[in-house]
């Protein structure tokens, strides 16, 4: 079997210092918002060079904090894309505000900046960019509108920790930026974990008494919060995860321009665009085919494992039902559901498997 993402070998591979960290973590006695927490938080602010870092439970989390912290919420819209993990149009409902989807760039998959100024209403108050699948959207032009309009940029970069647009970090271009430590993230641990990257002083200490049921001081409360907290064991996973994250994302960007190289001609399918101006960093690697359903059957049935990021839109999904969307008003992001599939991608794929890859994409295209 070749494995879509093999986050257990990126695990093994520094696995003795994992067990090392964890041992300290234990006999430290602290396990909870505690020294390695603190180096995490500073060390990912040099790492992305942004002022504020502060880790929290999860990625979806560092969303609906980052809303909060910012007072958004009942009666305001926030604009994002269709395309992309739940997680982004729930947190802005979660805070009780509303998600107002624009469609997206077909071959970035970006929510496209041409379409925002349309979408902006009295009531906006925050554009929602997602860095999907490892790249940078395209913040020059987001960040103009955003200006123009008075709005905030919040990124969600829970898939792009190490990607860069115009040589600056991503985390580092909006008001605020919210990443995820999920273990199949480009930069994971062992459970979930989150981090918020912001330059305002002000947002920061408000997440971070957010965080600790908006407390200040213990068992003083001065608004109320949440539970939302790194474990100092994984703070202390993601030290030694962060060591390796440069390396780790070259390989990725490197086996991404074998498979762009080798798959440019074959027909049936779109590759992804990789755009000059910025560093991709390839948490999935996903093409485009018309003829998806026979493509990964054909893969699947020689053990190469595929997955669709993601096969319905946001707009289109159950829970949002009350939004009163229809199939039809994203026409290029429902377009992009339908035939998107991400083959497999990690620092740990090994040429023979990248080939057999390659080899099975090429004859099951001619096959269509
Ligand atoms: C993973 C992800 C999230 C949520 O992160 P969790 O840590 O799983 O809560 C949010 N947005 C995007 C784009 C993601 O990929």
């Amino acid at each position: 079997m070749i494995p879509l993402i093999d986050s257990k070998k990126q695990f093994q591979s520094i696995q003795d210092n994992i067990v090392e960290v964890i041992s300290e973590v234990v006999e430290s006695g602290q396990y909870i918002l505690g020294t390695k927490v603190n180096e995490l938080e500073k060390q990912i602010a040099e790492h992305l060079d942004v002022k504020y870092a502060i880790a929290v439970g999860n990625g979806t989390d560092a969303l609906v904090l980052t809303l909060d912290a910012y007072n958004v919420g009942k009666g305001d819209e926030v604009i994002t894309t269709p395309f992309s993990f739940f997680a982004t149009a729930e947190a802005i409902t979660r805070v009780g505000a509303t998600p107002v989807f624009v469609d997206i760039d077909p071959d970035t998959f970006h929510i496209s900046p041409h379409q925002l100024k349309e979408k902006i209403s009295p009531r906006t108050k925050a554009i929602l960019p997602v860095h999907i699948f490892g790249q940078s959207a395209n913040m020059d032009e987001i960040q103009a509108v955003a200006k123009e309009y008075h709005l905030l940029v919040i990124e969600d970069a829970c898939q792009a920790f190490g990607a860069t647009y115009k040589q600056k970090a991503v985390g580092s271009i909006g008001d605020a930026a919210c990443f995820s430590f999920f273990p199949t993230k480009n930069l994971g641990t062992l459970g979930d974990g989150g981090m918020i990257t912001t330059a305002d002083e002000q947002v920061a200490n408000r997440i971070r008494r957010l965080r600790v049921h908006g407390s200040n001081q213990k068992y003083y409360h001065q608004e109320i919060g949440y539970n939302s907290r790194l474990d100092e064991i994984h703070a202390a996973i993601l030290l030694e995860c962060l060591k390796q994250i440069d390396y780790w994302n070259e390989r990725r960007a490197s086996i991404a321009e074998y498979y762009m190289n080798e798959l440019q001609d074959v027909p049936e399918l779109v590759l992804p665009a990789m755009l000059p101006d910025r560093n991709h960093v390839f948490h999935l690697f996903c093409l485009r085919s018309t003829s998806r359903q026979k493509i990964i059957e054909f893969l699947g049935h020689y053990g190469i494992q595929t997955g669709i990021y993601y096969p319905r839109c946001l707009h289109l999904q159950e829970a949002y039902q009350n939004l009163g969307y229809r199939s039809g008003d994203f026409p290029i992001a429902e377009k992009v559901s339908d035939e998107i599939f991400a083959i497999p991608m990690h620092p740990f794929l090994e040429v023979e498997n990248q080939d057999q890859v390659i080899e099975m994409l090429k004859i099951a295209s001619e096959k269509n």
